[in-house]
């Protein structure tokens, strides 16, 4: 399968922080032909095994498969769902959006609803409506019917969003935070040789809430490197300074050199960069932006691990539809080979 068709069915799937079932039976799935073993951890990481010799450095690659979204809170008496957030979600880009409640009797559609602007006073269409004061339609009658369609408390909510390609090398989709760095990792240990490091592709949950997966599968798996492969915001479009966001789509990963939670160790960063130049892949150098990976985490596991960040420029992340170039994800894919290959001999 080539990366384009797994990010398709990565990006369509549900995968609601906590609620990543959906994705972990595919990362299984898409895994399994590349690497020795693949199995469940308990809190519910995917953890994909390349055995490499005896001795030789571990390596811990990490994508997460959560993404953001929203669950049922209440059930109003007339079949209205208000709701709670998980993850960062700016409450004026949930107005009047399509979703999917993922019950146990299977998916319905809803609107987030509004008031239309017929109806609206001067002074309401210049205030922000926060997500407290908005509800779910369904199209229930009342609360009784509601709940005979499925909904329960605690349901998760995804975007009602389908993969798309707008051009020659240009999607757009749900969740390609971070269900774009698991299509990395899995093409990455298609492609790979061999090696002499153990690589473990860690599929995590729960990243969006506190890089939650990566503690408990790094504590685990003690790795001597570790990798997240994330998303990063690409600025380049209008009302977006460059002081703000200077990492383009289709100018290669960005490297972190430092975010909130991680300063990637000297020598990972050194040979991120060294096997980018070796190879002649393109890549962005990126520091100072708010905001950490599942790499912070890992790096402070037990007595610590050096750790390093590459990410696919993504447009409008933490938003319903977000944009990438599938070029910048090939090119992610060739680093993290490289990457592995230099490991290998200077660890
Ligand atoms: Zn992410």
């Amino acid at each position: 399968m080539k990366i384009v068709e797994t990010l398709e069915k990565l990006s369509n799937a549900c995968g609601v922080a906590g609620r990543e079932d959906e994705v972990k039976n595919l990362m299984k799935k898409f895994l399994k032909p590349h690497v020795d073993e693949v199995r469940e951890d308990k809190l519910g990481n995917i953890i994909g095994t390349k055995k490499g010799k005896k001795k030789s450095p571990k390596v811990m690659l990490a994508a997460h498969m959560d993404e953001i979204g929203l669950l049922v809170k209440t059930i109003s008496k007339k079949g209205f769902l208000q709701f709670a957030k998980i993850g960062g979600i700016d409450d004026r880009i949930l107005l009047a959006q399509k979703v999917i409640v993922y019950t146990e009797k299977g998916p319905l559609h809803g609107i987030v609803g509004s008031k239309p602007p017929h109806i609206q006073k001067e002074e309401e269409r210049k205030k922000i409506i926060t997500y407290d004061q908005l509800f779910i339609d369904i199209g229930a009658e009342n609360q009784e019917e509601a709940r005979k369609m499925g909904v329960k408390i605690g349901d998760p909510v995804g975007f009602d969003i389908k993969f798309a390609r707008i051009g020659k090398d240009i999607v757009i989709g749900k969740a390609f935070d971070d269900r774009v760095g698991c299509s990395v990792m899995i093409e990455a240990m298609k492609r790979m040789e061999k090696t002499s490091c153990t690589v473990y592709a860690v599929g995590t949950v729960q990243e969006e809430v506190g890089l939650r997966g990566a503690t408990t599968a790094a504590f685990e798996i003690y790795p001597d490197v570790g990798i997240a492969l994330d998303v990063t915001v690409a600025g380049g479009v209008p009302g977006v300074k460059e002081v703000e966001a200077p990492i383009r789509m289709r100018e290669g990963p960005s490297l972190t050199v430092a975010d909130t939670g991680l300063i990637t160790h000297p020598k990972i960063l050194r040979l991120l960069i060294d096997a980018a130049e070796e190879n002649k892949i393109p890549y962005q150098l990126e520091t100072g932006l708010p905001g950490s990976t599942d790499a912070a985490r890992i790096s402070l596991t037990r007595e610590g691990v050096p750790s390093g960040v590459i990410s696919v420029p993504t447009r409008y992340i933490h938003s319903p539809a977000s944009m990438l170039s599938l070029k910048d994800a090939e090119d992610a894919v060739k680093l993290t080979v490289a990457a592995i290959q230099k490991i290998a001999k200077a660890f």
